[in-house]
């Protein structure tokens, strides 16, 4: 992004586009004719102090410093970054390209480790590894092959050795994850050691990480590799790369706590499940499941520390966490409301069995088990309900205020309360009238605006960008609208284009030495928008556009206005006005005027369509 900034501070926008067009100042902007359609009256903006430029003629394009090379050159962004780079003398992104490489390098070694491990697992000394994953485990041939499951050999420098044998450095190993630093200085030796090896790749199945499950007794029972510059415990979901697919047909993913509790289940044909790393779940990983699907079930094992967890992940979607969340302001209710459309889940399951053995061994239980998970804040409420009826009404009140309050001042959807509201008055024996106004007298007591830390409001260009990239289905829809143009900024273009080419996944992976498209791609996706049906992300994406025309015919309006105003400076608004009268009649104002008089007429009319169009958005 730097080396995009810094070319714009580099490069005048006007400089460059004069040097193929020929420009005259217009106010504050420059006006030429369109080099991109045939045209007399000059129609062409540039604007100097946005660095933005627009044909307001038949063409309609516009764009920054960057979108004129593409169109001029007719290349692409990355190429267009090439040449202004050279152009502007910017060193490209070298930072882009070392945090590149050097993500290669150690998604190489973790790569290198991984085979490693299922070559020993495959060897002499995997015996008993293999032993544990088929008759403890119950895990067949293929399962161990497709998770590429491996054994790290009870030594201390097996793999340091095959490492360093092949070429690889030891401190990139430890930056890896796969070894661990000496103390105090010492040489790196083998994390994994006398453990069953898991590979953790990243939804697109790039290995970033390891796990290890110890083979006999010993703590811990599971080591995962830390967090490194390649994996991202709070972005990382196991199991997607394979799941995803699956995830995505059904809508649904089954979220558990281990990576056992992916591979086992899959084996026994439940593929749409992932494990968060031993965190709970973040909005790094709600971002990146959303992109599968929409139905979330926490499937938890039902002792307290996995319920803890779940607890935590809803305070994600429902901000139960923080006190102050719970009296929040109007807005953020709003996007609480919209959150809440992710339909997140909980399925407890029976005492004593985790995803695994529920599965494999009851897999009719596990479908229902999956199938009845309760809506998250109904999971809440029953945790939060007391087992007995309280003895007195006041005791009633008391819980219903401390405990079950902030929960149900936070659902947004009235059917889904009223259903809670109903469920809370026959456990406590009160009157659901009764709750619900003790509810509302809560709600005004708690809708003093609360000072909030606003986050930087996005601009109209990115609301909508982010609205595209997280519902494609709008694409056959939005196919005839030039959506690219209404994003001067080229990279938003880029984007905008390769979202309608469907283009999106490959996004800046050839862009070779940086990929600021998919950078701001990643950006997007992961900034948190309300959650739309398909209907209201189509109205969304509708209002979002309309508007930036709007803004478009503003920007025009004043960019007229502006050489208009000094005309009639210069020469008397009374003789503007008549040349204007005469073209509109149909007679010819002198050569001179003749342009003027169409500026004229052009501001008039835009005039009506920008008065006509706040008219119907108001
Ligand atoms: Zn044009």
């Amino acid at each position: 992004m730097d080396a995009v900034a810094e070319i714009k501070r580099r490069i005048e926008i006007a400089d460059y586009v004069g040097r193929s067009v020929t420009l005259r100042k217009s106010g504050r902007n420059f006006r030429g004719l369109c080099p991109f359609h045939t045209e007399k009256t000059p129609s062409f903006y540039v604007f100097t102090d946005r660095g933005t430029w627009r044909c307001f003629g038949s063409c309609g394009e516009g764009g920054d410093l960057f979108s004129f090379v593409q169109k001029r050159e007719n290349v692409e962004f990355p190429e267009a970054l090439r040449l202004l780079a050279r152009e502007a003398g910017v060193e490209l992104s070298a930072r882009g390209a070392e945090r590149r490489g050097r993500a290669e390098l150690l998604g190489g070694i973790v790569s290198a480790a991984v085979d490693f491990y299922q070559q020993a697992l495959a060897g002499e000394g995997g015996a008993a590894a293999r032993e544990y994953l088929a008759a403890t485990r119950g895990l067949s041939a293929e399962t161990v092959a497709q998770f590429r499951l491996g054994w790290a050999p009870d030594e201390w420098r097996a793999l340091h050795d095959h490492l360093i044998g092949r070429g690889y450095r030891a401190e990139d190993a430890v930056a890896a994850g796969v070894l661990a630093a000496g103390e105090g200085g010492g040489a790196p030796y083998d994390r994994f050691r006398g453990r069953v090896v898991i590979p953790i790749a990243d939804e697109r199945g790039r290995c970033v990480g390891l796990g290890g499950r110890i083979l006999g007794s010993g703590e811990p029972k599971y080591l995962n590799s830390p967090q490194t510059e390649l994996f991202d415990k709070g972005r990382t979901l196991y199991g997607l790369d394979a799941t995803g697919p699956a995830a995505r047909e059904s809508g649904e993913i089954v979220v558990v706590e281990g990576y056992l509790d992916v591979i086992g289940p899959w084996q026994a044909g439940f593929r749409n499940l992932a494990a968060t790393m031993g965190t709970s779940l973040t909005e790094g990983h709600a971002a990146v499941l959303r992109r599968f699907a929409r139905r979330i079930v926490l499937a938890m094992d039902p002792d307290s520390a996995g319920l803890a967890a779940a607890e935590r992940a809803g305070g994600l979607f429902l901000d139960l966490s923080s006190p102050g969340a719970m009296g929040a302001s109007q807005r953020s209710a709003e996007a609480v409301a919209a959150r809440a459309e992710l339909d997140l889940r909980v399925a407890p399951l029976p005492a004593g069995m985790d995803p695994d053995d529920l599965a494999r061994t009851a897999p009719d239980a596990w479908r229902e088990a999956i199938a009845r998970a309760a809506p998250f804040a109904q999971f809440l409420v029953d945790r939060l309900l007391p087992a007995e009826r309280p003895e007195s009404p006041a005791e009633a009140f008391r819980i219903l205020e401390r405990r079950l309050a902030p929960v149900l001042r936070e659902v947004r959807n009235p059917i889904e309360r009223a259903a809670l509201v109903q469920r809370i008055a026959r456990r406590l024996g009160v009157a659901e009238r009764v709750i619900g106004e003790r509810l509302r007298a809560g709600q005004r007591a708690m809708a003093r605006p609360v000072a909030k830390a606003e986050p930087a409001r996005a601009t109209a260009e990115e609301r909508l960008l982010a609205t595209l990239l997280r519902h494609p289905d709008l694409r056959a829809d939005l196919r005839a609208y030039p959506l690219p143009g209404l994003f001067p900024d080229a990279l938003q273009r880029a984007i905008a284009e390769r979202w309608l080419h469907d283009e999106l996944d490959a996004a800046g992976e050839d862009a070779g030495e940086s990929d600021p498209v998919g950078d701001r791609v990643r950006q997007l996706r992961d900034r948190r928008e309300p959650l739309l049906s398909a209907t209201d992300a189509r109205r969304r994406a509708l209002d979002l556009m309309e508007y930036l025309l709007r803004e478009r015919l503003i920007q025009h309006h004043s960019a007229g206005a502006e050489g208009l105003a000094e005309a009639e400076r210069e020469l008397g608004a009374p003789r503007v006005l008549e040349a204007a009268y005469q073209a509109w009649l149909g007679e010819s104002p002198s050569a001179e005027m003749l342009e003027l008089a169409h500026a004229a007429i052009e501001q008039l009319q835009l005039g009506l369509s920008i008065h006509r169009r706040e008219r119907a958005a108001s």
